[in-house]
């Protein structure tokens, strides 16, 4: 698959190397004209406020036309705050959630799911067509809404590819 990593600012390259690991065509996408023949696109972690500035009208048109098409999507940490701001994913977060002691942390979830928690945000509430993967204690850290796989916690800073792999099959 050709794969679009967002890379206006945050852990974009981390995605590049696992998706390429995996064998697909990456590219890093930083206009609208980037987003032309993607199959599927991720959105990484960084900071949500830094991205949203960065995002223009353009791209972000174009990356609502992707999504809605139905492409598979990886939203992780700011970049799930992103979907949720952006209409893409029916689910809201409160950011950094777990305060200074949790500012950055790594845990395993309920599922076997090592996690790299950094400034982590929580979901505060999920649509009734999101489906919880995986939960550290109660709260939900991946989940899925259709071709959209959203996260709180960085994937692509363990040696684990199976969300990356899940989500672009
Ligand atoms: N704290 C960041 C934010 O609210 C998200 C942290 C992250 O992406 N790891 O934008």
């Amino acid at each position: 698959m050709r794969v679009g990593v967002l890379a206006l600012q945050g852990a974009f390259r981390e995605h590049v190397a696992v998706l390429a690991a995996l064998g697909h065509e990456t590219v890093e996408v930083r206009g609208a004209e980037d987003v032309d023949g993607l199959d599927g696109i991720v959105l990484p972690g960084g900071e949500s406020t830094a991205q949203a500035r960065l995002l223009t009208p353009e791209l972000a048109a174009a990356l609502d036309a992707l999504v809605a098409s139905g492409a598979p999507v990886l939203a992780t940490c700011a970049g799930a705050i992103l979907a949720s701001r952006r209409g893409w994913l029916d689910a809201d977060l409160e950011r950094n959630a777990y305060g200074r002691q949790l500012h950055s942390a790594e845990a395993v979830a309920d599922d076997g799911t090592p996690l790299v928690l950094i400034r982590a945000p929580r979901f505060t509430r999920l649509g009734s067509s999101v489906e919880v993967l995986a939960r550290l204690g109660d709260d939900p850290v991946l989940i899925r809404q259709g071709a959209l796989v959203a996260a709180t916690f960085h994937p692509e800073l363990t040696d684990d590819a199976r969300v990356h792999a899940g989500t672009f099959g």
